[in-house]
């Protein structure tokens, strides 16, 4: 199977690598050269465009910040569903709505190309380990044809129904991440205050009803003030923006996700979009006016 590759950024060159570590063919393309050249240096092909891509590739993948940028690579005037062969299949990880996936898979049928949406969760550290949560919608017998793919980028991956349901899960899953972010630094800062030093406060609750996969990749990064962004607040941002499209749509009620949104967007208006998530510390600090540690 030869596999194409589009959008080589935080996640997408780490999990292309391991297509590439497995043996599969992959073609790769992105706007910032560089991942290209790196991976190519790995045993990747370097395309110089998405159609490059596109017209060497049984299946296509796309990594993209969002759907806006996915609906440019696919269907622009050079983009993948006019370049590709028919019956070749494009699978989206991107976290989009589950009504942009579902547009996708209408689109690209058009073409005579079958569409599988597949967003991922686990974030950088696990996009390299290769043990993402990979969640996919789409026709079973699709999915069971790139399911290989998804063994060689995730440890979980679960085939959630038809065409959309991955993305829904994957917006299901953001809905969690963030109020834990939140609660997460909103406790951190408590416990300081209260003269907790968060090193033991982490020792101490891991492992109740409190820890969580959240914590575990977090708490270290918030204790060590290393805010490099793995999931940028922007992206996250842009995530919760999808939450509530879709679910004003389906008449669902946010009121946990709508005041979160608020946090991260105040984020975001002080200049910190593009910091690691685990930063919506500093809002909590800002509102305490207090520090959780004198880390850099
Ligand atoms: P990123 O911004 O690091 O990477 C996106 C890449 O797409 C960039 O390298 C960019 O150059 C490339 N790109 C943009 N437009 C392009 C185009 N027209 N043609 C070719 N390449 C193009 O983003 P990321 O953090 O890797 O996230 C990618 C997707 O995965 C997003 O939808 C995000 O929500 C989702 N996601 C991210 C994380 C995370 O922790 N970072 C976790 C799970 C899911």
């Amino acid at each position: 199977m030869k596999v194409g590759f589009i959008g080589l950024g935080i996640m997408g060159k780490p999990m292309a690598s391991h297509l590439i570590n497995k043996g599969f063919q992959t073609y790769l393309f992105d706007l910032n050269t560089e991942a290209v050249d790196e991976l190519s240096n790995m045993g990747g092909h370097p395309c110089k465009s998405n159609q490059e891509v596109a017209e060497n590739s049984d299946v296509i993948i796309t990594m993209l910040p969002a759907a806006k940028h996915v609906y440019q690579v696919l269907f622009s005037e050079e983009g993948v569903a006019k370049k590709s062969k028919p019956g070749n299949t494009i699978i989206d990880m991107s976290s989009v709505s589950p009504e942009d996936s579902r547009e996708f898979a209408k689109e690209l049928k058009k073409n005579n190309l079958s569409f599988i949406d597949a967003p991922v969760s686990g974030g950088e550290p696990m996009a390299i380990e290769g043990r993402l949560a990979i969640m996919a919608g789409g026709e079973e017998v699709i999915f069971n044809r790139v399911l290989p793919l998804f063994e060689a980028m995730g440890e979980k991956v679960v085939h959630t129904g038809e065409s959309g349901t991955g993305s829904a899960a994957k917006l299901a899953n953001q809905i969690i991440v963030s109020a834990n972010l939140a609660a997460l630094s909103e406790a951190s800062v408590y416990a300081s205050k209260a003269g907790l030093d968060l090193n033991k406060l982490f020792e101490a609750i891991r492992d109740g009803l409190a820890g969580s996969a959240v914590m575990d990749a977090k708490m270290p990064m918030i204790i060590e003030r290393n805010f490099e962004p793995g999931g940028r607040i922007e992206t996250n941002y842009k995530d919760l923006g999808n939450i509530q499209s879709s679910a004003n749509a389906l008449g669902v009620p946010l009121p946990v996700t709508n005041l979160v949104k608020e946090i991260f967007s105040s984020e975001i208006a002080n200049g910190n979009g593009k910091m690691d998530h685990s930063h919506v510390l500093n809002f909590f600090e800002r509102m305490a006016n207090h520090r959780t540690s004198d880390n850099e």
